[in-house]
């Protein structure tokens, strides 16, 4: 998106604002899909969790996306967005058996990832077809902050308990009818995830009603400049053969299914704050903007570096800059970066603001949740208003003290 439509946005709409570019998101998913055009059947469900705005669900509906949901509010959206329930698979984590009960009961694929679930829910529904997790215990990125595959993960059914699985499925006589994987959010290697697929195709071998395979995501897009990003064309190409060689094995044609949030919407987003002091001390200067880890953590939580763009002075003398929030507690979103010269009420653009952004941000220091908008064919659309005092008060209960 350009530098001027960004200001004329954060004009507009005020700050802090998130901005998402359709064109973007869409161009991800072309190609993805194109990467994996030699296979007959393939569903790529986009995880609502990376970014759950209705808006952004309907425009993955127009793409011919389905849904990877996670709790039953995000079936709830999938369903209000307009997707059909079998449009939209629930891979929760520990969560209650009642819950997955009112998930099959909306008529969306179940997916277990536990055995004592899987045998109560068999017991109970062993109509419903049910998709299982599997976890192969591989280490996808070295960062244990979001490798699930290892083999303390609290993640998926552990693919050394294939016999505990088999003997459920066979004493219940549950369907279950599709296997799934989710290694965590960073494949820094092709060759690791397709080990991993190799787990999973031998897992498929013991189950005879297969429907589908979903090999989950991790897709790497990257941050900064010389990051490892996945080829998806390389990775499509290799992960084809072995699906097609494997269907073949299988005697069916089975659908191949991703789950990307990060790859389809990441670098579609960009999170505008202004500065509101610039603030010297000994050794740093701090540019302090209009938000904090209330509205974009993942710096805080995860390490990661998005980068950092002044746009309302894209071509001045470059400076270093330690960019922090008004949160009060630590919330350093660039230490010593690089930007060109800052002056006090600046805008400053945070690149790679798709993903794990607004959807988790919060209210702490009882701030209001910033604004949304979608750019789409040249238009700037807002899809989230800004909070107001209204939504900090109106769960909350006064009650009378002095009785
Ligand atoms: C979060 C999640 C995803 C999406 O991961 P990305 O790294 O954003 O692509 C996919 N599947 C499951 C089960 C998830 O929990």
């Amino acid at each position: 998106m350009k530098t001027n439509t960004l200001l004329q946005i954060a004009k507009d709409f005020g700050s802090p604002v998130y901005v998402y570019d359709t064109e973007m998101i869409t161009s991800q998913y072309k190609r993805l899909t194109a990467a994996f055009s030699k296979v007959k059947q393939v569903k790529i469900n986009y995880a609502v969790k990376a970014l759950s705005n209705i808006s952004v669900l309907k425009l993955m509906k127009t793409l011919g996306a389905g849904l990877d949901t996670v709790s039953i509010q995000e079936v709830k959206l999938g369903l209000t967005a307009g997707f059909l329930p079998e449009q939209i698979i629930y891979t929760p984590n520990g969560v209650s058996l009642e819950e997955i009960e009112v998930a099959a009961k909306l008529g969306v694929q179940i997916n277990i990832d536990n055995l004592s679930i899987l045998e109560q829910f068999g017991t109970k529904y062993p109509k419903t077809p049910v998709c299982i997790r599997i976890n192969p215990h591989v280490m996808a990125g070295g960062n244990t902050n979001i490798s699930v595959g290892h083999i303390d993960s609290k993640f998926g059914i552990s693919i050394h308990q294939i016999p505990h699985i088999i003997r459920i499925v066979e004493n219940t006589k549950m369907n279950i009818n599709g296997i799934h994987m989710h290694t965590g959010s960073d494949i820094l290697d092709i060759d690791v995830f397709l080990y991993a697929s190799e787990i999973l195709f031998e897992t498929a071998k013991h189950f005879k009603d297969l429907e589908f395979i979903d090999f989950g995501s991790g897709f790497k897009v990257p941050y900064k400049k010389d990051d490892i990003e996945t080829n998806i064309e390389e990775f499509g190409e290799k992960l084809t053969k072995r699906f097609n060689e494997f269907c073949k094995e299988y005697g069916r044609e089975l659908t191949l299914a991703f789950e990307p949030g990060k790859f389809l919407v990441s670098e579609a987003g960009v999170f505008l704050a202004k500065v509101n002091v610039v603030k010297q001390t000994t050794s740093t200067v701090f540019a302090q903007i209009d938000s904090g880890f209330n509205h974009l953590i993942r710096p805080m939580l995860y390490g990661s570096q998005h980068e950092i763009e002044n746009i309302s002075n894209p071509k001045g003398r470059e400076r270093f800059y330690s960019v922090v929030g008004y949160i009060c507690e630590t919330d350093t979103f660039a230490n010593n970066r690089r930007i060109s010269e800052i002056t006090e009420g600046d805008i400053l653009a945070f690149k790679n603001a798709g993903a794990y952004c607004f959807s988790m941000a919060s209210n702490y220091n009882s701030r209001y949740r910033p604004a949304e908008v979608l750019w789409h064919n040249n238009k700037a659309h807002l899809i989230r208003k800004r909070e107001t005092f209204d939504d900090i008060i109106k769960n909350q209960i006064e009650i009378d003290l002095s009785k």
